[in-house]
């Protein structure tokens, strides 16, 4: 993996579809030379020669202080549902890759476009000190250089089923290199109940991505509420992905905001 300017682009994570490939892939490192165990793991990852973002500077994940609040932040996104979708097991995560490339978040009226979205279980980030079950990444690149990326996250937290994910779900691929289909409509509107997104508690901070090569080029926006998966949904993520929080890396500035309705 090339270490350049143009390679800070990057994606917040490991992930990799075909669509996204054709712009990403220059970007991204899916090969098994990392990994998140033993001595490919995270530790040695900085010392692997292409990989010396990971020991430099705005490293994420981190843990997410108590905030006051800030200035508002400008975000809103426009995802349209897409069918015939496929959810594919890369060896680090499952990456849900849209079939429609309309897909815009918009941060401070900057727009940046749609990629991909994928799991981490449990979660990479830490609220206070507190770990959630699983984080997921929706990857936003902007465009055309793809030279930053917006990391929308949302936690899961374990509680009631949750009736909207019974399709990726039930999709999971559990082995590496396996794509499988995801019957009806994906709409990350509902998966992720994005829709009061403009008013929500965020967290904003300018990190990295958390795999290798660790481009410090990714600003997280990181949602306050979690979503609810039951037990069972949690346990069917987990089985389908090895542990893969990347560590907490050292501290820095993250700020809380609310939307600008
Ligand atoms: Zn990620």
């Amino acid at each position: 993996m090339r270490i350049t300017p143009i390679v800070a682009a990057a994606m917040a994570c490991a992930a990799g579809l075909p669509a996204a490939a054709q712009v990403t892939a220059a970007f991204e490192d899916e090969s098994n030379a990392w990994s998140y165990a033993g001595p490919t793991g995270p530790a040695f990852w900085a010392q692997m020669p292409q990989y010396p973002a990971c020991g430099g500077p705005r490293q994420s994940p981190v843990n997410l202080p108590r905030g006051s609040l800030q200035a508002p932040v400008n975000v809103a996104v426009t995802y349209p549902a897409w069918s015939n979708g496929s959810i594919y097991n890369n060896g680090h995560t499952v990456v849900v890759t849209p079939t429609v490339t309309t897909g815009m978040l918009r941060l401070d009226n900057v727009p940046f476009a749609l990629t991909e979205l994928h799991v981490h279980v449990p979660a990479e980030h830490t609220v206070q000190g507190h770990r959630y079950e699983a984080e997921i990444h929706v990857v936003n690149h902007l465009r055309p250089n793809n030279q930053l990326a917006v990391a929308l996250t949302t936690f899961i937290a374990a509680g009631e089923h949750n009736p909207g994910w019974d399709a990726l779900i039930a999709a999971l691929p559990g082995h590496e290199e396996q794509r499988n289909p995801i019957s009806g409509a994906v709409n990350l509107v509902s998966l992720l109940s994005l829709g009061n997104l403009p008013a929500e508690w965020l967290y904003r901070y300018e990190g990295s991505l958390t795999t290798p090569p660790c481009s410090p080029a990714v600003t997280f926006l990181i949602r306050q509420a979690p979503i609810v998966l039951s037990r069972e949904q949690i346990d069917a993520l987990s089985s389908a992905m090895v542990r893969n929080a990347r560590p907490l890396q050292p501290g820095q500035p993250v700020q809380l905001h609310r939307g600008s309705p």
